[in-house]
């Protein structure tokens, strides 16, 4: 960076319960070189004194890894949905020098706190969804069926999934409205269909999928593609899927 501030000025929106009014509040930082968000919230945290010298409280954001792996610290960040603890204050401040970093919370889910949100939906889906390898019993079960390397290949990916809801934040389609389930639940359902294991349920999953809120109400606006942290291939796992759906409703017309 050519030249770097002494202060980095931030305005975050706050709620201090789920119903309260949302307030911004704005604070002057002193700027350090690779601080990220989530260290950026925690200057705040060490001195909560607003840019008018108010005292206020810390900010109440979710985070746990520091290391995109976790994906609870998504939040709003310049407006765009992004995770706190890798997205970088001097990149931020390259990319607009004169304007405040804004932080506010995730907007399509209910607000817990601050930047803190109630991202539950995302799991009952997963559950609609029987997102999982079914074993049955704690005992020694042996060895699992082998995979092909083509399919631990194909796998891969969509299990880097990190549950940040990222790709639902930035759908169109992900609405009260449609209840569509979002790409993360539509890729884990692909995950565990592709698996020898957890294809047992695969017609379950696709059977969900083209229920209320299935994969029917992707509008293929490809926003979750472009946005997700960690590059799953969501495109090609919604449309593999969609024509798996398309399939099992052809074979239940004939065959339930
Ligand atoms: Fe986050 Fe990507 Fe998983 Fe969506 S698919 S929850 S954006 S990691």
């Amino acid at each position: 960076m050519a030249t770097a501030p002494s202060t980095i000025h931030v305005e975050i929106l706050r709620q201090s319960t789920p119903d309260a009014a949302a307030v911004t509040e704005r604070f002057a930082i002193p700027y350090r070189p690779n601080m990220n968000i989530t260290s950026l919230l925690g200057e705040i945290a060490l001195n909560p004194i607003t840019a008018d010298g108010a005292p206020t409280t810390p900010i109440t954001y979710d985070s746990n890894c520091l290391e995109e792996i976790c994906g609870s610290c998504a939040m709003l960040i310049n407006g765009r949905a992004r995770m706190a603890c890798s997205t970088l204050v001097d990149t931020l401040i390259k990319e607009h020098p004169d304007k405040p970093i804004s932080l506010a919370p995730l907007s399509k889910f209910p607000v817990v706190r601050d930047l803190a949100v109630d991202r539950a939906v995302l799991f009952q889906n997963l559950k609609v969804v029987k997102a999982w390898v079914p074993i049955d019993g704690t005992y020694d079960l042996g060895p699992g069926p082998r995979q092909f390397p083509q399919t631990q290949e194909a796998r891969y990916p969509l299990s880097n999934c990190i549950s940040c809801t990222i790709c639902m934040e930035v759908c169109p389609q992900f609405s009260e409205d449609t209840n569509f389930v979002g790409a993360a639940t539509i890729a884990q359902a692909r995950l565990f269909n592709m698996d020898p294991a957890g294809s047992v349920l695969k017609e379950d999953r696709l059977r969900a999928l083209a229920g209320e809120g299935g994969i029917q109400e992707c509008g293929y606006a490809q926003n979750c593609v472009e946005a997700c942290p960690k590059q799953l291939p969501l495109t090609e796992a919604i449309s593999i899927t969609g024509r798996e759906v398309l399939l099992q409703q052809v074979k239940d017309l004939f065959t339930r």
